[in-house]
């Protein structure tokens, strides 16, 4: 029986995503699709600046930018007649010259990341193959597989098998984990057009917030259009045909229908539920196997993507090491992520709520609320969005020092290194680092190569960045030094003078996660670190 490290099912963009960072660290992967093809069903539009650092993490960023991203400024809830009731323009991208919001489109991202992973030689990609069922032991899980092709079913075994295989997963099923309803539940109609025309449209995008039909508008990536109409309860009495036809007829009053080219259609019903537990021993959920939302947001793939590289390095440590650190990491997942995507699936619900509206009577208090709503200051919401749909705020305290900014994420600025201007990410890679302002802390230097001393001059060394924007950073946030997990959250940090004790105190959990010999990233932590 063939053995691997992780199996992971499902080649949408959660499992793909955990298989480029996996091949990443060298684990031996089999990631298994039940299709032939990636699946072209109208899907994904949105994703937010995190996603686009994951890229770029990822190494297939520049391909993506040259044709299949587009900058999304401005969030609107207009009324039927185009005027605006709620206008958001999100900024709080933390990344240098990243936008807050883009436009993409699904099928060609799946592309990009299948072609990452595929560079990866210990990464096994079967395709037209189902999982039929599992069982585990203490230390392995054995899966039985269907190769749909000729029809031979076949056993594999790995550490670890990680279920991405979406909506209706068979992994979350078959573990028996309920699914938490918020109660959101709605029809809506989805429509991709390709536009061959020469005029052009407006750049913002619009939720028509009209009683009569909800619609949204998307003026995407090239010539890519999508439409999204809900289905109304009085819907009911007319064929699904006839439906269409109403929807697609509706958009003649806003554009001139007969130069677009519909590419694909399909009418959905959108849920808000999240999975109750997300681990069962050896085997984990992710994506919407673990968590489904309305697209008003455009966060359910970004979530998908985030729990991804959440879980990645922890279970890549667990590959390599089992203790009660290494499972308390593995536990964080769920702890970190669960409550940061119910958030998500809470505002999208409202969101959602607002836009759907049809009760023509209360329409006018609905926009007066909205309008309301749309006074306070544009960067209110953004540091609503920093605090809960991107920090950790409940990071797991076992692990994590009692730290102000613990769970935050770190700022990509863009900086001065061996005399060129780069990411900061691509300094620090995915490794534990430190990164300090202090001369001092840098002569303690327990974490061998993996502290940089942050500068306001170009010096060319190894361990030297120049970056006045990190500086004003560190300003800001009344720190000297700051230590920062490989997905980019801060773990630690301090004046010069809590250095030695932070260190103190959370060796122990550094050192048992990394005791292994072959250490991920070169990571030495040897005795010499415990001061
Ligand atoms: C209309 C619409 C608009 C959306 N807009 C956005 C947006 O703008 N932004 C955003 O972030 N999200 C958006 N989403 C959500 C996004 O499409 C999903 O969240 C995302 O596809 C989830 O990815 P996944 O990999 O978890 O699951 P999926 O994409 O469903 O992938 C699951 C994979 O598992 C495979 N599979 C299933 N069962 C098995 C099995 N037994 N064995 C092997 N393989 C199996 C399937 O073939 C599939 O490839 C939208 C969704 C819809 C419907």
């Amino acid at each position: 029986m063939e053995f691997f490290d992780i199996i992971i099912t499902g080649c949408g963009p959660t499992g793909a995503t955990f298989a480029n960072y996996l091949g990443k660290c060298g684990l031996k992967i089999l990631i298994i699709d039940s299709e032939k093809e990636i699946v072209n069903y109208p899907r994904a539009v949105h994703i937010d600046e995190e996603v686009v650092r994951i890229f770029q993490e990822l190494d297939i960023f520049n391909q993506i930018k040259t044709t299949a991203i587009k900058e999304f400024e401005y969030y609107h809830l207009v009324n039927k007649k185009d005027k605006v009731l709620f206008e958001f323009k999100p900024n709080c991208s933390i990344s240098d010259e990243i936008p807050s919001c883009n436009w993409v489109l699904q099928p060609e991202i799946e592309k990009y990341l299948r072609n990452g992973f595929l560079q990866y030689p210990t990464i096994d990609f079967r395709k037209n193959t189902v999982c039929l069922d599992f069982f585990q032991t203490a230390d392995t899980v054995t899966v039985k597989l269907l190769n749909k092709e000729n029809n031979l079913s076949y056993n594999c075994a790995a550490k670890y098998l990680i279920g991405c295989d979406g909506g209706k997963s068979n992994t979350r099923k078959k573990l028996n984990i309920q699914m938490h309803d918020f109660g959101f539940k709605k029809e809506w109609l989805v429509v991709d057009t390709l536009y061959k025309g020469t005029e052009t449209f407006s750049e913002m995008h619009k939720q028509y917030c009209d009683p009569k039909r909800p619609t949204t508008y998307v003026n995407g990536v090239g010539s890519h259009f999508r439409w999204e109409f809900m289905i109304k309860k009085t819907d009911a009495d007319l064929s699904e045909a006839e439906v269409e036809k109403q929807c697609i007829e509706s958009l003649h009053l806003k554009v001139p229908m007969k130069d677009f080219e519909i590419i694909r259609k399909k009418k959905y019903t959108f849920y808000t539920l999240i999975a109750k537990k997300w681990r069962h021993k050896r085997i984990f959920i992710a994506g919407d196997a673990a968590h489904q939302m309305p697209p008003f947001l455009g966060q359910g793939m970004c979530a998908g993507i985030k729990d991804a590289r959440n879980l990645a390095w922890k279970i890549a440590i667990a590959c390599r090491v089992n203790n009660k650190y290494s499972e308390m990491l593995l536990n964080s997942y769920f702890e970190e992520r669960y409550l940061q995507v119910k958030r998500i699936i809470k505002v999208a619900s409202l969101l959602g709520r607002f836009i759907q509206f049809t009760n023509r009577y209360l329409t006018p208090f609905r926009d007066f609320v909205l309008k309301a709503i749309n006074i306070l200051p544009q960067h209110f919401p953004d540091l609503l969005i920093e605090k809960y749909l991107y920090s950790y705020t409940n990071s797991t305290r076992d692990i994590f020092p009692k730290f102000y900014l613990n769970g935050e994420r770190l700022p990509q600025p863009i900086v001065f290194y061996k005399n060129q201007k780069v990411y900061l990410d691509l300094i620090i890679k995915d490794k534990w680092v430190i990164l300090t302002k202090e001369e001092e802390i840098m002569k303690n230097n327990v974490f061998g190569t993996d502290l940089f001393y942050i500068t306001d001059k170009i010096i060319d060394s190894q361990h030297t960045i120049y970056g006045e924007n990190l500086l004003e950073w560190f300003k800001r946030k009344k720190i000297d030094f700051v230590i920062v997990r490989p997905d980019k959250i801060i773990y630690s940090g301090g004046k010069k003078e809590d250095f030695n004790t932070q260190l103190k105190k959370f060796n122990p959990f550094l050192a048992a996660i990394y005791s292994f010999k072959k250490t991920i990233n070169n990571f030495h932590l040897t005795n010499s670190a415990i001061l």
